[in-house]
């Protein structure tokens, strides 16, 4: 054991310290292993007081930090720089207090989110933010990433739901708001900048959520649709119509969803037939049963006899609910033959979606004619997934990706909806952020973390 390793397990114990040839696969590989990395020592502090001294330990050895949360990141921001620190939080996973009266919840940033849901289901109360990733991903994770997932369209992303925040800065100070009140104006909001700071200006340690009723009824619904005016005034109209309640609206090209239904057969039936343009996975989530249920129902039965909507399956139950969330949702095994795949997360106006698709698709397909492009995303959110997989191969990912960014540039979109940017991405920040824009979150960064200790090699170009 080297005499930082001593130091580190001085603070956090021994039992919390890895070093070198003893770090797990886990800590060195992401996910989606597409990031490797050689860290010299994972640490897991178990409270703020730790995660400060550990900090300050680094800063003294001249190590940088990598905050490691639930890994489900796929832009590789949890891989560290070889030789450096990761500090995960996994043992700060408690659920401190929910707080019915205020409607909150606080947090360690280590918490699951699922853990998140559970807490305040049990209280009767509502935790909105929903990701597939849900068992592993923490609140920590969901902050440093500013996650969106499902249900951006009702309630917003993570930043909509954190009310207090605590955080380590890079020189091992402890900066604490953990305050449950909605509205606070004195002076600059700090918790902004580190809400989709991905780890670069600190450490996040705890959180004071903001939770919602919960809703006792749920209507889900897979919608065909015959062109892309119609499935936005079907959204339209569901948003109008349902007063609120609609709080997903997935969509899915029929490139997507061929290839999903098709690859799930042998688990379940096709929820809907192929041959349409466009489908939209649709819920209401509401606190009226049987009202709810009807208005939903009604509200499709109209859009089909105006034309808006081709063919639907409503779900009748838990199962089937499940069954059409599957289509769009249960993606590893589907994705799985088109390997090395290529994915992509962008933004854009609603409306220059079907001309991003056609644009890239034609670029893709001309370079590449076996390649599979697949399109989808929480559309209703401006949010576009795209798949392009087999037929490019890895080696050509770069000249994929500079296709697939131009395009987005041209349409003054995102290059991270919400996923961020992280290690994958940082060539590309310039293509839809100003110079100005990205001088300014150097400024921030340097002001915050002038030695670049903190996730060195992220975000920034
Ligand atoms: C199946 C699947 C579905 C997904 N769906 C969605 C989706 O719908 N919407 C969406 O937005 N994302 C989605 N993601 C991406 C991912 O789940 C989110 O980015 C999530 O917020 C990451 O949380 P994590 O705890 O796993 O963070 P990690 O992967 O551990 O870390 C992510 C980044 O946050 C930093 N970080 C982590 N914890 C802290 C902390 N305590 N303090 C400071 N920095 C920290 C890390 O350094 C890293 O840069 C999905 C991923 C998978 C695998």
């Amino acid at each position: 054991v080297s005499s930082i390793g001593q130091s580190l397990a001085a603070i956090v114990g021994a039992s919390n310290v890895f070093e070198g040839a003893g770090i797990e696969e886990r800590y060195r590989v992401d996910i989606m292993a597409k990031y490797v990395s050689t860290p010299g020592f994972v640490v897991r502090p178990g409270s703020t007081e730790e995660v400060a001294a550990v900090v300050k330990l680094a800063a003294q050895a001249n190590l940088s930090i990598t905050p490691l949360g639930g890994r489900t990141g796929v832009v590789g921001g949890g891989t560290a720089k070889d030789g450096a620190i990761v500090l995960s939080l996994e043992r700060m996973n408690k659920v401190l207090e929910v707080d019915a009266a205020s409607m909150t919840m606080t947090v360690e940033a280590g918490a699951t989110l699922q853990a998140t849901h559970e807490s305040a289901e049990a209280n009767g109360l509502f935790m909105p933010l929903d990701l597939g990733a849900r068992g592993s991903a923490t609140i920590g994770g969901n902050i440093a990433t500013n996650a969106g997932g499902n249900r951006v369209l009702r309630w917003g992303m993570m930043r909509d739901m954190v009310l207090g925040l605590e955080a380590v800065l890079a020189n091992g100070s402890v900066v604490s708001s953990l305050t449950k009140a909605l509205k606070d104006n004195a002076g600059y909001n700090w918790k902004h900048l580190f809400i989709g700071s991905e780890g670069t200006l600190g450490v996040i340690t705890r959180a004071v959520l903001r939770l919602r009723p919960l809703p006792v009824s749920s209507q889900t619904a897979l919608v065909a649709m015959s062109s892309f005016e119609t499935a936005t005034a079907l959204l339209r109209k569901m948003e109008a119509a349902l007063g609120g309640r609609l709080s997903s609206f997935e969509l899915m090209w029929s490139d997507f969803y061929d290839f999903s239904s098709e690859a799930q057969l042998a688990k379940r039936a096709r929820p809907l037939p192929c041959g349409h343009a466009l489908y939209a996975l649709m819920e209401s989530l509401g606190s009226e049963v049987a009202h709810d249920a009807d208005l939903f129902a009604q509200t499709l039965e109209q859009a089909m006899s105006e034309g808006l909507a081709s063919d639907v399956v409503i779900a009748q139950s838990d199962r089937e609910r499940d069954n059409l969330w599957a289509v769009r949702d249960d993606l590893t095994e589907v994705l799985r033959p088109l390997r090395p795949l290529i994915a992509y997360d962008v933004s854009m106006a609603l409306g220059d979606m079907p001309r991003f698709r056609e644009e890239t698709r034609a670029q893709i397909l001309e370079r590449f004619p076996q390649a599979t492009t697949l399109y989808y995303g929480h559309a209703g959110d401006g949010n576009l997934h795209l798949v392009v997989g087999a037929g490019t191969g890895k080696d050509q990912t770069t000249e994929v990706d500079r296709m697939v960014y131009r395009v987005v540039e041209k349409y003054r979109g995102s290059v991270s909806g919400e996923h961020g940017i992280g290690k994958g991405k940082r060539e590309y920040i310039g293509l839809t952020r100003s110079a100005q824009e990205l001088a300014l979150m150097q400024a921030i960064k340097t002001a915050l973390d002038p030695h670049n200790l903190m996730n060195p090699g992220k975000v920034l170009p």
